[in-house]
Formats: structure tokens, sequence, C-alpha cells
């Protein structure tokens, strides 16, 4: 087991559900809210994996512990895979989730193929430069409309055809469960069981 692995998020609902995702691999799931001034690293790469191994490595080096970060987004196949890295920035810097809906139906207008999928990227990295990627995906359809008032971003939108549900009407719990977060870090979990001591 990995004494200590440092998340590269100040998000506490992240810290927490990494801390549930990746139970029994490490003794303990910290987050850069418990580093004194982390520095501040500029997500500016053009993939999620670019993202995520930008911000493990920067953490790595600082914290001297192993780091893991995630980078994570929403990828339309009628877009050409957009927003993609500019999920969270889709409709501006600063734009807010529903910025970003309103901007992502009016670019799919009347689009018949709405398939669309939330990816995400895990980077784990070790002072000693070990590195460790995964992702994991979630396949959905983007409906017209908004549906549901849970969990956050693209989420009323983002319609799941197996539930008859979109991501914001599901439960906490089953989105833990299906979302591409939590299936990245099923597979992380799964290498760092199989390799112990490999980090
Ligand atoms: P982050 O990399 O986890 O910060 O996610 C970047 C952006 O992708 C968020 O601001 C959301 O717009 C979108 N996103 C990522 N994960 C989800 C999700 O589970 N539901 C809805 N939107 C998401």
């Amino acid at each position: 087991m990995i004494d200590e692995i440092v998340l590269a998020t100040g998000n506490k609902g992240k810290v927490k559900e990494f801390a549930g995702l990746l139970h029994g691999i490490a003794g303990k799931i910290t987050g850069l809210g418990d580093l004194e001034s982390p520095p501040e690293v500029v997500e500016d790469g053009e993939t999620f994996m670019e993202n995520a191994l930008k911000k493990a490595r920067a953490i790595a080096e600082y914290s001297g512990k192993p780091a893991l970060a995630d980078d994570s987004g929403l990828a339309v196949d009628a877009l050409d895979g957009r927003p993609g890295v500019y999920s969270a920035r889709y409709a501006g810097e600063k734009a807010t989730d529903g910025e970003n809906i309103d901007k992502l139906l009016g670019e799919l207008g009347d689009a018949q193929n709405r398939k669309a999928r939330f990816v995400c990227f895990l980077a784990l990295v070790t002072p000693e430069g070990q590195e460790t990627v995964v992702s994991g995906e979630c396949e959905g359809v983007i409906l017209s409309e908004r549906r549901g008032s849970g969990g956050f971003g693209y989420d009323p939108v983002f319609y799941l055809p197996e539930y008859g549900k979109t991501m914001a009407e599901i439960t906490p719990d089953l989105k833990n469960r299906i979302s591409h977060r939590a299936r990245a870090a099923e597979k992380l979990a799964r290498i760092l069981r199989e390799e112990p001591s490999g980090t």
C-alpha cells in the first residue's frame, strides 16, 4: 500500500470522492489544501492526458510524494470531440455551467447524431518519476433540453440510455459507480493492486 497520495486538486469534494474510489490503495489521500502554498498549474495542454500529467508532475515534485491528478470533460461526436479540454470554459473563461450548456446546445442545433462521452484521464506520478496514466469513459446522448437538478457541469443534458435518465437525475451513488472518474479510478486501483511495490 502507498502511504500517502496527494491529489492535485483543492476541491475537497474530489479528495473525498477519490479517497473512496482508491480505498485500500493508499493509507491516506490528501489534497492541495494540506500543502503550504502549492504551485499553481496552468491547464494549457491540448489533451486531457497532457493536463493530468502536467499537474501530477508539478505536485509530485513540489510535495516529494506520489501525486494524482485528473482532467476530464465532455467529448461530443458531432462536434469532433469538442468541448473536450475546454469543457469548463467552453462559453468563455468564467462561464457558468448554464452558459456552457447553452453554447453546447446552440452548436449542436438539431444534429441527429447526439452521441457523447465524458472522459477522465488520471495520472499518478511518483517523486522518482514513475508515471501511470489511465482513462475512463461514460457514454451518453446529448438531449436538447435540461432534465434533473443533481450533479454539475453538463449533467442535466447528458442522457444515459441504459438508465432512461440524465446524469442529473441519477443518485450520486450511482454516478459514483458509472462515471468516467469512477471507471478511471477502478483501472488505476487494479494496476496498483497488481503492482503493490510499483509506486
Ligand atoms: P474537471 O477536469 O474535473 O475540472 O472537469 C472539467 C469540466 O468538464 C467541468 O467543469 C465540467 O464542465 C465538465 N465535467 C467533468 N466531469 C463532469 C461530470 O461528471 N459531469 C458534468 N460535467 C463534467
